[in-house]
C-alpha cells in the first residue's frame, strides 16, 4: 500500500488523483491531504477518503472542519505542523499540486524527504529548479513528473531519467482556446473564452498560461531541469489533438512518442505505478479515425520563447522573475484589469526592468518575488 500525501487536494490535479486513488484502493491510501480554501469540497473528499491528516493555512475553518470530520482525520494548522506531515514517515508519495509560486516552500520541504514528489507545481521548478534538483539528489529524493508532456518524456525515455542516446525533445502543445489566431486577433477576448481550454479541464491559473503559451515556456523551462538537458534540445511544436503528449528522438534516428487521449489520470497513473501498471478508466484512442497535426510554434510568441530559452541558459533569478510577471499579468487578466494581450506587455516590461542575477538562495527568491511582482504591478497601473 502507497500512502500519498495530497498538497492542493481541492484543485484540478487533486480531482485526477483521487480519481485514480478510488479506482486503485488496494494499492494507493489517502494518507493526508492539505487544501486553500475550498472547504465544502475539503470536506467531501475527507469523509469520502478519511485521510489521517488534513491540513489548511486557513485558521477560520479549522474549528468547523474538526466538528465536521470524525476522529480518524486529524486536523493540522501552522507551519510547525506542515513541516511535520511532509516529513510523516509514513507517507511514501508526495504530490506537489498547488498552483503557482504558493507552491514552492512545500516542493522544497518535500525535496529534503528522500521519498518520492510527483510534480505537477512546475511554477516551483521554473524559480527554484538551480536549489530543488541538489537539494532532491542530496537527500534521495526522487521527482517524478505528472504534467503530461514531462511524464509522456519520462515514459519515452524508458522510465530512466538517463537522457545520453537523446538527440532531440519535442514538447506538444495543443495551442490553447486561440489557435491559429495572431495577437492583433487576441486583443478584445475576453476572460471566459480564454478560460475555455478545447481538450483539458484545468485551474484558472494554468488555462490562461494555456491561452497565452506560455505554459510551454514554463514547461520548457521544467524540462530543461527535469531533464538536465540544455534548451537547445528542445523544440516546441503545436499539436491540436493532445494525443501525442512529447517525442524523444534518438541519435540512431527512432523517434519515440507516447500518446493517450487528453486525461491528466493517465499521467498521474504512471507516476503512482513504479515499474508496473495501475488499471484506471479510460477513453480508447480510435486509430482508424485518427488524423494528427503538427505546426510550428507562432512566431509572433518569439519574444516568450526566447525569454524561456533566457531563463534556461541563465538560471539564477531569472525564472523568478519571468513566473513572478507572469503570475501578477494573469491575476490582473482574471479581475478585468488588463486586457489579454496586455499579459504579454506585462512579461516583457518587468523582465526587462528587472537585471539578472546568479546569486540565488530560497531567501533571495522570494525577496526577488515580491520586488518582480511590484514592478509588474506598476506596469498594470501603467496600462490601466
Ligand atoms: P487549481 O487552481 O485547480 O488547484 C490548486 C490547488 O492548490 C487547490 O487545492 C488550492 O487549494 C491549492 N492552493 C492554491 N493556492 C494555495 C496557497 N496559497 N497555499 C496552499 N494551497 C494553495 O490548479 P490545478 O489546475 O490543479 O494546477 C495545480 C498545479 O498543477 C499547477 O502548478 C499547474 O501548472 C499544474 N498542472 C496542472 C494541470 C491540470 O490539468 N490542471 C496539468 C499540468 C500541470
Ligand atoms: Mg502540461
Amino acid at each position: 500500500m502507497k500512502n500519498i500525501l495530497l498538497l492542493g487536494a481541492t484543485g484540478s490535479i487533486g480531482d485526477s488523483v483521487l480519481s485514480v486513488i478510488e479506482q486503485n484502493t488496494n494499492d494507493l491510501n489517502l494518507y493526508g491531504m492539505t487544501f486553500n480554501s475550498n472547504f465544502s469540497k475539503a470536506i467531501q473528499i475527507a469523509k469520502k477518503h478519511s485521510p489521517n491528516f488534513i491540513y489548511t493555512e486557513d485558521e477560520n475553518c479549522i474549528s468547523e472542519l474538526k466538528r465536521s470530520l470524525s476522529d480518524d482525520s486529524e486536523t493540522l494548522n501552522g507551519k510547525f505542523d506542515l513541516n511535520s506531515l511532509i516529513r510523516n514517515q509514513n507517507i511514501d508519495v508526495i504530490i506537489s499540486a498547488i498552483s503557482g509560486f504558493a507552491g514552492l516552500e512545500t516542493t522544497i520541504i518535500a525535496a529534503k524527504t528522500g521519498k518520492t514528489i510527483l510534480l505537477a507545481n512546475k511554477e516551483s521548478i521554473v524559480v527554484a529548479g538551480d536549489i530543488i534538483l541538489p537539494l532532491a539528489k542530496e537527500h534521495g529524493t526522487s521527482i517524478i513528473p505528472i504534467d503530461s508532456e514531462h511524464n509522456a518524456i519520462f515514459q519515452c525515455l524508458a522510465g530512466e531519467m538517463s537522457t545520453e542516446d537523446v538527440s532531440k525533445i519535442i514538447i506538444t502543445a495543443s495551442g490553447g482556446p486561440f489557435l491559429n489566431k495572431s495577437l492583433k486577433d487576441l486583443v478584445d477576448v475576453t476572460k471566459d473564452q480564454a478560460l475555455k481550454h478545447p481538450n483539458w479541464d484545468m485551474g484558472s491559473k494554468i488555462s490562461i498560461d494555456s491561452a497565452t503559451l506560455v505554459n510551454k515556456c514554463l514547461e520548457l523551462i521544467e524540462a530543461k531541469y527535469l531533464f538536465n538537458l540544455n534548451e537547445s534540445f528542445f523544440d516546441l511544436v503545436v499539436h491540436p489533438q493532445s494525443i501525442v503528449h512529447s517525442i524523444v528522438t534518438y541519435r540512431d534516428g527512432s523517434s519515440i512518442c507516447q500518446m493517450s487521449n487528453p486525461n491528466m489520470q493517465v499521467p498521474i497513473a504512471h507516476a503512482l505505478s513504479d515499474s508496473r501498471r495501475l488499471s484506471i478508466n479510460f477513453s480508447e484512442i480510435d486509430f482508424s479515425s485518427l488524423n494528427l497535426s503538427f505546426s510550428n510554434f507562432p512566431e509572433d510568441r518569439s519574444r516568450l520563447v526566447d525569454i524561456a530559452r533566457e531563463v534556461c541558459n541563465f538560471g539564477g533569478s531569472s525564472g523568478t522573475v519571468f513566473n513572478a510577471s507572469n503570475e501578477i499579468a494573469v491575476k490582473s487578466f482574471l479581475e478585468n484589469r488588463i486586457g489579454f494581450t496586455d499579459i504579454y506587455d506585462v512579461i516583457y516590461r518587468t523582465f526587462e526592468a528587472i537585471p539578472m542575477s546568479n546569486n540565488l538562495n530560497i531567501d533571495s527568491i522570494y525577496e526577488l518575488d515580491n520586488e518582480s511582482r511590484m514592478e509588474a504591478e506598476k506596469v498594470v497601473k501603467s496600462i490601466t
